[in-house]
């Protein structure tokens, strides 16, 4: 076995369905007294449901969390937790909503309860971005790592059917470059190897059925597992893209990240064929690029960037960004292979098969 070195994340989780009643005892646990509750303006009736629970320990509510963490929002919601005297932050939402909290923390030190609503995974990282003057600053620092983390199935019951699957397919993106980062271990992959299975079975079953509670409850498993992979260990050539894509073209986050990563695994299967094995036993088939690709598509996700609103000429730039600085991943980042990899995206052709297969 290769050398590694695996460094845990200290949060507390709870999880599995009504959990959600437990967080009186969870602020206990933290020794909160005063909750500032986080949400976006559509989870708004999540988050009064949130401060009738707390009661008198509620705050305020902050209800307007918005994609990537504008600088003027998170000024706004530390002014809130300041002048109302909040000694936490709940938040309640997906990752957008975990972000402000993060962007509150990063500031003031405020423990962060996070509830996920989503499968995006920010709860279980100490990753943070922050957006100002059109450009989003990303960082690491442990202060915004939530301290506990709810997961209640039944909160996710409610997120629309194209971005339940869309949102799987994010949180499988940190698992998959999980099993081919520089600083994977073992017990990283077994955790990305189970949540890639877990999502791979309870996506079908939520668009059969957005209210299937053992699908809801199996998909923020694997969410979970998903998440901890992305906080734990670096990730590579599909992160880099889509943060390219989100942040230079406003493209959505989850599409992006469902559009992009059969490509990026299809790019990268002949340098990680053991990572590409262990996709192929948690999603079944021969192919690990082609079977999040039909993952993707049998489950009515969008497969092509011109359908979310990519342009054909920004195809180049997209590139040029790209390769601007390098980062590790499994195979050299060559150009004329990136700038088709973006073709075959926006383009959402099923990409190759992996080398050595059928
Ligand atoms: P999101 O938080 O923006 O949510 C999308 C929409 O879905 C919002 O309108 C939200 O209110 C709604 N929604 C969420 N849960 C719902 C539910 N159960 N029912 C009904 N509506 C619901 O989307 P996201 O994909 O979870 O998060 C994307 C953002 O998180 C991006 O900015 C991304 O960069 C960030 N992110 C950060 C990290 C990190 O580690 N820092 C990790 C993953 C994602």
């Amino acid at each position: 076995m290769k050398r590694f070195v695996y460094q845990g994340l200290p949060s507390r989780v709870v999880f599995g369905e009504g959990s959600l009643a437990s967080l009186p005892a969870e602020m206990d646990a933290l020794q909160a007294g005063r909750a500032l509750v986080l949400c976006t303006p559509e989870q708004r009736a999540s988050a009064e449901q949130v401060a009738a629970l707390l009661g008198a320990r509620a705050a305020g509510i902050f209800d307007r969390a918005v994609m990537h963490v504008p600088i003027e929002t998170a000024r706004e919601a530390r002014e809130e937790a300041r002048r109302l005297g909040a000694d936490c932050a709940v938040a309640i939402g997906g990752g957008s909503t975990t972000g402000l909290g993060k962007a509150i923390a990063l500031d003031s030190g405020l423990p962060i309860v996070a509830i996920p609503t989503t499968y995006a995974g920010s709860e279980m990282t100490p990753i943070y971005g922050i957006t100002e003057a059109g450009l989003k600053k990303t960082g690491k620092d442990m202060r915004v790592l939530p301290r506990t983390v709810i997961y209640d199935p039944a909160l996710s019951a409610s997120l629309p059917v194209g971005l339940s699957v869309t949102s799987g397919i994010n949180a499988i993106a940190h698992a998959a470059e999980g099993l081919y980062s520089v600083e994977g271990n073992p017990v990283i992959d077994l955790m990305a190897e189970e949540g890639i299975a877990a999502l791979g079975r309870a996506l079908p079953r939520i668009r059969a059925n957005a209210s299937d509670a053992e699908a809801r409850s199996d998909a923020l498993y694997g969410a979970w597992l998903c998440g901890i992979v992305l906080g734990t260990v670096g990730m590579a050539l599909h992160h880099k893209l889509c943060h390219t894509l989100g942040g230079s073209f406003n493209l959505p986050h989850a599409e992006t990240h469902t559009i992009v990563l059969p490509h990026a695994l299809a790019y990268n299967a002949a340098a990680a064929p053991q990572a590409m094995q262990r996709i192929r036993r948690a999603l079944g088939g021969d192919s690990a690029a082609q079977a999040v690709y039909d993952l993707a598509r049998d489950n009515g996700a969008p497969v092509a960037l011109k359908a979310i609103g990519m342009k054909a000429e920004d195809l180049d730039k997209a590139c040029d960004i790209a390769m601007s600085n390098q980062y590790p991943n499994p195979r050299a980042l060559e150009r004329a292979a990136i700038r088709q990899l973006l073709q075959d995206a926006f383009d959402g052709v099923r990409p190759q098969g992996d080398p050595s297969r059928p």
